[in-house]
């Protein structure tokens, strides 16, 4: 073991474990996982720090040194211009994640965090994320600030599951102005079928886990939302607010 490596091992450096320890080594590749790209089995490779390539110091022929060693080499931080998200994240880990990082936005609902704090400026269309109901507003949040922070306008509306029909249809301006729209549903799962037919912009499916016995912990508000009957719905996992944020913000960003 070397300095570097006890350092972190004792927080001296404040570093995201667990994590590979290891100073600069070479050896050959003897096997990759299944979403391995760059490098092959039985590739020879060097294995060294990270650093910018910009800086002074590594124009200077010198990357040990780079200004943003720490940061790229410990901090699991990137550089400006990039934003982190971390989303499921327990109190714990919300609070070593705060206590790490300066300038940290967090949701304790969603149990959701980015840094840095400001999302980046929107552009694209709108993003309209609907909850059913109150239970529905962890994944719906998550959803909302996944696509804030992939860099477009977001609003939120709540509570306009179809036991309350009538208080969706007094949004109904809003609903036909949103370029892409997250519905939030658990319970029977309706209400992605019922906005998708008084829009014409894609609307991406959240089935959530909030529900009774037969809900199945999400299965039947997921089946609905597949067996929709308006066109137009594009249905995410169970309980996953970061993959229909992402999704649509990708389909927003025109
Ligand atoms: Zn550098």
């Amino acid at each position: 073991m070397r300095h570097t490596d006890a350092i972190v091992r004792d927080q001296i450096y404040p570093t995201f474990l667990p994590a590979v320890f290891g100073h600069e080594g070479a050896g050959v590749v003897v096997a990759v996982g299944s979403a391995v790209t760059s490098v092959k089995p039985d590739d020879k490779v060097v294995l060294g720090f990270n650093s910018c390539g910009q800086c002074l110091k590594c124009l200077g022929g010198k990357p040990a040194y780079c200004e943003k060693f720490y940061d790229r080499n410990f901090a699991c931080t990137r550089d400006a211009g990039h934003t982190t998200l971390f989303t499921r994240a327990t109190k714990e880990q919300a609070e070593a994640i705060i206590d790490t990082l300066d300038d940290v936005f967090y949701d304790a609902d969603a149990g959701f965090l980015a840094y840095p704090a400001t999302p980046p400026e929107a552009s694209g269309v709108s993003v309209l994320v609907v909850a059913a109901g109150t239970s529905d507003l962890p994944q719906a949040k998550e959803a909302l600030h996944t696509a804030s922070y992939l860099g477009r306008s977001t609003s939120l509306i709540v509570d306009f599951g179809v036991a309350g029909i009538h208080r969706l249809l007094s949004y109904e301006e809003e609903l036909r102005a949103a370029g892409v729209l997250i519905v939030a549903a658990g319970m029977d799962g309706a209400l992605p079928g019922v906005v998708a037919g008084l829009v014409s912009a894609p609307v991406v499916a959240l089935p959530t886990s909030v529900g009774y016995g037969a809900g199945a912990g999400g299965i039947a508000p997921l089946l609905t939302m597949l067996n929709a009957c308006a066109p137009g719905v594009g249905v995410v996992n169970i309980d996953n607010g970061y993959g229909a944020g992402h999704l649509a913000a990708q389909i927003a960003a025109r």
